[in-house]
């Protein structure tokens, strides 16, 4: 069965979509850990990050490169964690690879102004 993120990917459920390539997509969490939280999601599913093709992975890395940038500048220069949970121990939800972008909640509530918390339209 596809995976949730397929779906999304498809387009056959909704998502607040910040960007997307041929191979790659990025879209908003559904349940945030802090405003940003973004899904980096390569469009063939593969469960496991070792079972990806080499190649796909970098293009994934570029394409997590330009995200996390994105997102950084669009709450002025935030900190931020890259994480890839790989696994069910690891805590894996969605069986389809992916990493977070999650915005530092600290961060956040240290420069909490209106300008930092709108969330905006990236690239
Ligand atoms: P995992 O624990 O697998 O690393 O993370 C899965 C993430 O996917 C969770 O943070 C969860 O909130 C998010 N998620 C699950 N279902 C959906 C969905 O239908 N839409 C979106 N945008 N995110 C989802």
């Amino acid at each position: 069965m596809a995976s949730i993120f397929s779906k999304i990917i498809e387009g056959s459920i909704p998502s607040v979509k910040i960007d997307e390539t041929e191979n790659e997509i990025a879209f908003l969490d559904i349940m945030p850990c802090a405003e940003g939280h973004t899904l980096i999601v390569p469009k063939k599913e593969v469960e496991r990050f070792e079972d990806m093709d080499p190649q796909d992975t970098a293009s994934l890395m570029v394409f997590l490169h330009r995200i996390a940038k994105a997102v950084s500048s669009a709450f002025g220069g935030v900190d931020y964690n890259v994480i890839l949970n790989n696994g069910v121990q690891a805590g894996q939800e969605v069986m389809h690879v992916h990493y977070h972008i999650t915005v530092s909640y600290t961060h956040l509530r240290a420069h909490e102004t209106p300008e930092h918390l709108v969330w905006r339209v990236l690239v």
